[in-house]
């Protein structure tokens, strides 16, 4: 008889719920996916339903054991992993959400960040490693108690519970029983001591959030309780939670100082690897957890594009020059320096480390000779040129000289992308055989923590480069690419200056 066991690791992303169930050699043995709705109240308000949220998770963790035929008596430990700061309040006596889940993009509490006295925006950064922005949790929390009728006052009663997405689902999976989140998603919240490890008053006091709404915190590998019988068929740990970007960092087995990954989805996620040391960025890079077992906290900066596979997206929907993402890269072939046309995609400013929220996109340098094939390598390089951006920020901040670049996420399946990231840093980028490495790192965290894999040398036995990119290009004609691309980040940035 198979007496093989598995992880499961449940992966709760923006715009789907996926499960995925991982073997001992860190094989995808059964993945199913289910997307939900985006439901969008206003211009720049964006929630989900938390019991769709809920529902659409258990159902494809559900279809995957019956569609794979592994059974939760093969399921040796669950890990969650999931979109990060997004805040869900609930009634701890029946669980029925008292709002919506305000999702990590939504720009509502914009106003209350503004309002803050500068010596509390000090605070916030030095406390939490964050720059106070609406995208944390703590002004969603705030929006909740201020607007919901009947929230503020159960709140100081103690009768509601606040989560992350992940806390909800363990909420949920243990039937009620256990109201706790782990490090990497409470240093998403703006209220958490990143550097003391625990809820801060201050920060508490700033905001007008009661304590009692809070769950305990714990490392992400730890064991936070069991699920109910009655959701998966059986009592399974739940023995790993991260945010999804801190999970990558561990599924690509970036353990040591200075390790970086990033993510190309629809914006790209940095993170670089500090290990014990504190550090605040001076470009404007956040600062946050990383994911581990024991008391000793670990760092890593942080930084990302805010356009990045989806400004392939608007190629394909918006310009319609191509029909599918796959095709920018045929596409781009054909193009051989873009007929010097550089493309900045600030279409909602410019984040890290220029910081204008009022640049916006430009093309430079048209002449009568460029084509589409030209504007779409120029727009598949301008993601090379912003993760490039954020990369130098970071060497400068960490005092860390790079070795190379750990890629995933659904644009590095693009070759000549990697390529050209690899020739515009002179730094090997590395793609792993596994481009799933979000879900990868819950399953490693929950699968450590109970024994199933060893510990960290095990994991990194199971790594396989998927193909390795080395540098092809000339140094002076890097420095001719790059002094381009800054003359064009320059057009971006000067159209903001001369706004009415
Ligand atoms: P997310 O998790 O943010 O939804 P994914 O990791 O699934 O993102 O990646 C999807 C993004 O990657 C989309 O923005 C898409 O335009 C882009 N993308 C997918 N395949 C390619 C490709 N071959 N070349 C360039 N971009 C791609």
């Amino acid at each position: 008889m198979d007496d093989k066991h598995y992880i499961m690791a449940l992966d709760q992303g923006t715009t789907s719920s996926r499960c995925i169930i991982f073997d001992k050699k860190g094989n995808i043995c059964g993945m199913q996916q289910k997307e939900f709705s985006q439901i969008y109240p206003q211009p720049g308000w964006v929630e989900h339903n938390p019991k769709e949220i809920w529902s659409s998770q258990l159902s494809v963790a559900v279809e995957c054991m019956a569609l794979s035929g592994i059974g939760p008596e093969k399921i040796d430990a669950v890990g969650i992993t999931n979109q990060r700061e997004t805040c869900i309040i609930w009634d701890k006596e029946t669980g029925e959400p008292v709002y919506n889940a305000i999702v990590w993009q939504c720009r509502r509490t914009a106003n209350i960040i503004e309002g803050l006295k500068k010596e509390d925006a000090e605070y916030i950064r030095k406390t939490t490693g964050l720059i106070p922005d609406a995208y944390f949790s703590a002004t969603k929390i705030k929006w909740i108690l201020d607007n919901v009728e009947g929230a503020a006052q159960k709140a100081k009663e103690g009768r509601l519970l606040f989560g992350t997405v992940d806390t909800w689902l363990l909420w949920n999976l243990t039937k009620g029983r256990v109201h706790a989140t782990d490090r990497t998603n409470a240093s998403r919240t703006m209220l958490y001591d990143i550097v003391n490890l625990k809820w801060d008053e201050r920060l508490l006091d700033i905001f007008g959030i009661p304590k009692s709404l809070l769950p305990e915190v714990y490392p992400s590998g730890h064991n936070f309780g069991m699920t109910d019988e009655s959701v998966l068929g059986a009592q399974i740990p739940v023995a790993g939670i991260a945010g999804d970007q801190q999970a990558a960092l561990f599924g690509q087995c970036c353990f040591d100082a200075g390790e970086v990954k990033n993510t190309y989805g629809t914006g790209c996620f940095m993170l670089m690897n500090m290990k014990n040391r504190f550090v605040l960025s001076e470009s404007g890079l956040l600062t946050t957890l990383t994911a581990g077992f024991d008391d000793e906290p670990g760092y890593a900066l942080e930084g990302s594009v805010f356009v990045g596979g989806a400004a392939i997206q608007w190629l394909r929907d918006g310009m319609r020059m191509i029909k599918t993402a796959s095709q920018s890269e045929e596409y781009a072939k054909e193009s051989k320096d873009c007929n010097d046309v550089y493309i900045v995609p600030a279409f909602a400013g410019m984040g890290a480390p220029f910081w204008n929220s009022r640049a916006r996109g430009c093309v430079v340098g048209l002449t009568r000779g460029c084509t589409k094939e030209d504007f779409i390598r120029a727009t598949l390089e301008s993601i090379a040129y912003q993760t490039a951006d954020i990369l130098f920020a970071m060497e400068k901040d960490s005092g860390i000289s790079l070795k190379n670049l750990w890629v995933d996420g659904g644009a590095a399946a693009n070759d000549l992308l990697m390529q050209f990231q690899s020739d515009i840093l002179d730094k090997e980028v590395v793609r792993p055989g596994c481009l799933e490495s979000t879900a990868l790192g819950a399953a490693y965290l929950a699968g450590i923590t109970v024994g199933f894999w060893s510990g960290i040398e095990e994991i990194k036995a199971n790594k396989n480069v998927g193909r390795r990119f080395v540098t092809q290009m000339s140094q002076e004609e890097r420095a001719k690419r790059l002094k381009g691309w800054r003359r064009a980040v320059r057009c971006a940035l000067s159209w903001a200056d001369d706004e009415e």
